[in-house]
């Protein structure tokens, strides 16, 4: 029998805790964190196509923020072409507001579960139980009164025909054709932000052993009659005696069952331990497996450990999944990898390894039976019965199949002596720059996502944090993961600090690749300003991206002031002014409607930024950007790809840096590359290079006085695909 079991991942600071139950056909897991698209490309033994159902505990973005990065990866996947979503109510609402994007042949299945009873789910391998709790005080849980049980399913499927009409159509049009392809309920809009769902799941039961011998004395003849009797059935024999599958079989063997609970904080306490499912011993009196998303003030309050000790201490395992006492456990190994090689050559522009997050001992450890803090991904066993309960830690080194000729490269380059006189002449370059006088420091780009469209296992898709001036920030672009990538880069201290002084997220257009990250975003700025009295933090983006941010309000805690382009306010103004800019231009450049790119001035010594966002080169974006001391350039393709470039309205390699030439920017940076591109190489032989130009990575962190190491950057890559060369 194939072995079933849980893979739980703790909860990091980047990314959100996940629960993969995993089956031999099927896949269904339990939450839904930013960046889960990067992690399951990551983990090759997850094997997307088999994810069939997820479940989401909250409306939060640590819940459901990886949703619709996934559902663009399912979609891509041949064979898959439905996946069920099951969540609290106001779960539509996230589709509903991001139907501008949300453009995917792949039919989505929303149930909205209920926010009073519990409610049974019959699935394929599981038999599932959502149990809604509460922080507020209702009269009761249970009054099916105040909400009828409702069910329902969404979907985003079209027919071919409405798909290219709405392909083809404005975004006016493309409103209302969705309306009216999905009816709309505007009176759903409204939902409790602060309802959680906990789950129970039970693997189906197995069917005893059955004993030919027995049945063949019994006078059944082998064949259709045995099938019969194995699945339960009765037969008759021929001389007309009815055989029982109980007389020839041992009794089914009950399935094994887990619990998943959120308790955010001590106020769902009461409903948690009153509902009607966890409130009666008969249910949890079988439960092998808790899983416990519950931060430590409460798993130490006394009223969760006599909940805990309701369960049967003798057996039941419990896992606690939380940020404070889960092990630090790295996921994106490959990007670690990267960063590790680009710190060995270029320190002072990569960055310092961010101090490791700090894991607090819970005390109740000891205290309670088989309870254990979430280690690396910690597995459980579901079935066989025999496994069941049985815990493991694996390593995701043991997940993903290595890249040989990556590795194999890694370690010619660190042994070449090629490189290390590279490493010598950067150290000396950076001597000699760290020696000048008056270093321009500012503004000072960190660039958390440097890949195009999707993400790659090495590159985020797109985001910059730029610091204006000392302590104030500002992100152009912020793709899903943009926090997760801070929180790797600077650790949860650092992170602190600059949320509370990210005063602007400027977003270019509204491709999901540029703006799904900045929901978490907010949630964010959000939670480290609580109580603080600064200004909310300033949106500004396509009327779209407004309209989205401003529904998500509805089911997120977040609140922010969003302003289409060029739209005149006090607030942006002051905005500005804090952040020490002189001028703004969103300037229109020539990729979807009403794509832009930035162009800033700022006060301090007039130093003018220019971010193109996605375009195809534009001549507007030149005459704004003139004379730009950076340019950051999109270069989608490399050269020998110009006509995918024409048709998805990006640019080329040499493109953008032609665009650097022609704007005379004193330095230009190339970025948002597709995957297949590792160096600025395949150009074409025509192409007029600036004088100053650069590549862009992940992590690459860097003051406009250390612009002259991006010679050396370039130095480094060429050098590894020459190393390539002799690699098989
Ligand atoms: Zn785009």
């Amino acid at each position: 029998m194939v072995k079933s079991y849980l893979d739980i991942s703790g909860e990091q600071n980047d990314l959100s805790a996940s629960i993969y139950a995993f089956f031999d056909k099927d896949r269904y897991f339990f939450e839904c964190g930013e960046a889960a698209q990067r992690v399951y490309k990551e983990r090759s033994s997850i094997k997307i196509g088999k994810i069939k159902t997820i479940f989401l505990t909250t409306l939060s973005w640590d819940s459901i923020g990886g949703l619709i990065g996934v559902f663009y990866l399912l979609a891509g996947i041949e064979d898959c072409k439905e996946v069920d979503i099951y969540g609290p109510p106001g779960l539509y609402n996230v589709f509903y507001h991001s139907r501008e994007f949300l453009n995917i042949e792949l039919k989505v299945n929303i149930y909205e579960m209920n926010s009073r009873i519990p409610q049974v789910l019959k699935l394929e391998q599981l038999t599932v139980t959502t149990i809604p709790i509460t922080n507020k005080k209702y009269e009761s849980m249970d009054d099916q009164d105040q909400q009828p049980f409702r069910m329902i399913s969404y979907h985003n499927y079209l027919q071919l025909e409405e798909w290219e009409a709405l392909m083809a159509a404005t975004c006016q049009q493309r409103k209302t054709m969705y309306v009216n392809v999905k009816e709309i309920q505007e009176d759903r809009l409204v939902v409790d932000k602060d309802l959680v769902m906990c789950y129970v799941g039970e693997t189906n039961k197995l069917p005893g052993r059955f004993y030919p011998d027995r049945a063949l004395a019994l006078g059944v003849t082998k064949g259709p009659m045995f099938q019969a009797l194995t699945s339960g059935k009765s037969v008759v024999t021929k001389d007309g005696n009815t055989v029982t599958s109980e007389q020839v079989m041992d009794p089914q063997q009950p399935g094994t069952k887990f619990a998943i609970i959120r308790c955010p904080s001590i106020e769902y306490l009461d409903s948690l331990t009153t509902s009607s499912y966890f409130g009666k011993q008969d249910n949890i009196d079988d439960i092998q497996i808790v899983v416990h998303l519950t931060p430590s003030d409460v798993l130490e309050s006394e009223r969760y450990q006599q909940f805990i000790k309701q369960f049967k201490c003798d057996t039941t395992k419990h896992i606690i999944v939380n940020n404070e006492n889960c092990e630090n456990y790295d996921q994106l190994l490959s990007s670690d990898k990267e960063i590790e090689k680009m710190r060995h050559f270029l320190p002072s522009i990569f960055g310092k390894r961010c101090p490791e997050r700090q894991v607090k001992q819970l005390s109740i450890v000891e205290s309670v039976q088989h309870l254990t803090c979430c280690q690396k991904m910690t597995r459980v066993g579901l079935a066989p019965p025999a496994c069941a309960g049985e815990i493991s830690f694996v390593k995701m080194e043991d997940e993903v199949s290595e890249d040989k000729k990556e590795a194999k490269l890694y370690e010619e380059l660190m042994k070449s002596e090629k490189a290390a006189s590279l490493r010598q002449l950067i150290v000396d370059t950076n001597a000699q720059l760290e020696s000048l006088e008056n270093k321009k420091l500012y503004p000072k780009v960190l660039f958390t996502g440097t890949g195009a469209s999707k993400p790659s296992k090495e590159r985020n898709v797109t985001g910059h944090l730029v610091e204006t001036i000392q302590g104030k920030y500002m992100l152009l672009d912020c793709g899903e993961g943009t926090y997760g990538q801070l929180m790797r880069f600077f650790g949860k201290e650092k992170v602190t600090e600059i949320l509370k002084n990210l005063d602007l997220i400027w977003i270019s257009h509204n491709h999901a690749d540029h703006h799904l990250g900045t929901p978490l975003m907010i949630e964010r700025i959000n939670q480290v300003r609580k109580g603080l009295n600064l200004p909310a933090v300033v949106l500004i983006a396509p009327s779209e991206i407004v309209d989205w941010l401003q529904g998500l309000t509805q089911v997120l805690h977040a609140t922010h002031n969003g302003f289409e382009f060029d739209k005149q306010d006090r607030l942006v103004d002051e905005c500005f002014v804090r952040l020490g800019i002189k001028s703004w231009v969103n300037a229109h450049v020539d990729h979807c409607e009403n794509a832009r790119g930035a162009v800033v001035e700022f006060v301090d010594d007039g130093f003018k930024l220019s971010y193109s966002g996605d375009t195809r080169p534009c001549e507007n974006f030149i005459t704004s950007g003139h004379g730009s001391d950076l340019m950051i350039h999109e270069a989608t393709f490399e050269d020998d790809l110009q006509g995918d470039a024409i048709d998805k309205k990006h640019s080329t390699i040499g493109e953008a840096l032609t665009v650097g030439q022609k704007m005379q920017a004193k330095t230009s940076i190339c970025t948002h590359f597709s995957q297949k591109t590792k160096c600025l190489n395949n150009i074409g032989s025509s192409v007029v290079k600036p004088d100053s130009y650069g590549m862009s990575f992940d992590f690459l962190y860097v003051s406009p006085y250390q612009y002259p190491l991006f010679k050396n950057l370039l130095q480094l890559i060429d050098l590894e695909e020459e190393l390539k060369l002799h690699i098989k």
